[in-house]
């Protein structure tokens, strides 16, 4: 049976995908954002993550089912990049959805992608990061080159479920009018249906994690994003893209 690397599992979650939801985090990310808040995930390897099996995990979500019919909530996999470990992702994906569970990928599109077609059969909500709209800037942003991404977005043809899309707007970075025009394009070309855009204010709730692992922390000069500002803008970004929807794009907020 395969094993998955996990970082951690929280229960009870709110904010990854609809409804309350166990949080499973897995282990390894091949990107390195600049605000990563999650800096000990991104490493295949560490002293604190588990192998699961993932009976081990369905069972342990199955104890909080009651909680998932209340509320429309299920089982999130996030991360780390939950795309990395693609046959443990797509056999317990597979094993949720037997259990009449639904299931949420969180990703940044920088996986792996062998099983993808599978995967998203049994994937009922994936949460799509967009680090950067622009590809040096998505270069800076996250340490890699944009190309893998893009491929991801073009088998997002393939995905029938809700597809969620999430961008942390960082002070001096998209923290204007004409970066949410440009946001707004790149995800009206997005090839599947999108049902919910969120931005994100920038925090720097992980900084203590780099001074413990001993990792220089990029933006320490850079203030916390006004949340104000960041709703601002997330008001401005949906009615542009309001305004220009197809029928492809319907949102939900
Ligand atoms: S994709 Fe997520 S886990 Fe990976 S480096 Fe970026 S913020 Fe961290």
């Amino acid at each position: 049976m395969i094993k998955g690397r996990v970082h951690s599992i929280e229960t009870m979650g709110l904010v990854d995908g609809p409804g309350i939801r166990t949080v499973v985090f897995m282990q390894g990310c091949s990107l390195k954002c600049l605000y990563c808040h999650n800096p000990d995930t991104q490493c295949m390897k560490n002293n604190k993550s588990k192998l699961y099996t993932s009976e081990e995990i369905v069972k342990m979500a199955k104890r909080y089912e009651i909680y998932y019919k209340k509320s429309g909530g299920g089982v999130t996999f996030s991360g780390g990049e939950p795309l990395i470990q693609s046959d443990f992702l797509l056999e317990v994906l597979r094993e949720l959805k037997k259990q009449g569970i639904n299931t949420a990928i969180d990703t940044c599109g920088y996986g792996n992608l062998k099983n993808l077609k599978e995967i998203f059969e049994v994937t009922d909500n994936i949460l799509l990061d967009v680090k950067h709209f622009d590809k040096d800037m998505f270069q800076i942003v996250t340490g890699r080159d944009m190309n893998h991404y893009m491929k991801f977005i073009d088998h997002l043809k393939d995905y029938k479920g809700n597809l969620w899309i999430r961008h942390v707007v960082v002070p001096g970075f998209t923290d204007t009018r004409e970066s949410m025009e440009k946001l707004a394009n790149f995800i009206l070309s997005i090839p599947a249906n999108v049902a919910k855009v969120e931005i994100i204010p920038y925090h720097k709730l992980g900084i203590e994690k780099y001074e413990k692992l001993g990792i220089e922390y990029k933006l320490k000069d850079i203030p916390e994003m006004d949340k104000n500002h960041a709703k601002a803008l997330e008001k401005y970004l949906i009615s542009i893209i309001d305004k220009q929807k197809t029928k492809k794009v319907s949102l939900v907020i």
